[in-house]
């Protein structure tokens, strides 16, 4: 398992001529970096397939609007998101905001927004059970 804890370990390791336990670990951080690898390709290859699948692999500009600062995705089953306009900017990234309290924000850069431009869903009509009864005759 690769962590900033097992550098540390590495590392005092290494001080003390610990030689034998270090190259141990050594390896072991190595399986584990080719292991990030193959999993970080595995993803790559998950997301262009989702971006090629949305028509997304031709460029945003067409399906991919600002409104109230935020980024919206116009698909088939209606304007998806609010997603992060500082990702958008940098990398074409449409990730999008999740609610934390009385703001949205980025999961991968954590930039924060107003929540108040998230549109109102909509919501269902709750009546009111003993009217609805005497509507139908029952
Ligand atoms: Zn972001």
């Amino acid at each position: 398992m690769i962590s900033n804890a097992a550098f540390t370990e590495l590392r005092d390791l290494l001080k003390s001529d610990e030689t034998e336990r270090a190259r141990d670990l050594l390896l072991s951080l190595q399986a584990g970096y080719f292991t990030l690898m193959e999993e970080n390709r595995h993803l790559q290859l998950r997301v262009h397939t989702l971006e090629k699948l949305l028509g997304l692999d031709t460029g945003l500009t067409d399906k991919v609007h600002i409104r109230d600062k935020l980024v919206w995705l116009e698909t088939d089953k209606g304007c998806k998101g609010p997603f992060c306009p500082v990702c958008l900017a940098a990398d074409q990234s449409l990730i999008e905001l999740e609610k934390d309290g009385p703001c949205l924000v980025c999961p991968s850069c954590e930039a924060e927004f107003a929540a108040e431009h998230e549109p109102q869903r909509e919501r269902a009509v709750v009546l009111p059970f003993r009217k609805t009864c005497e509507k139908f005759g029952l």
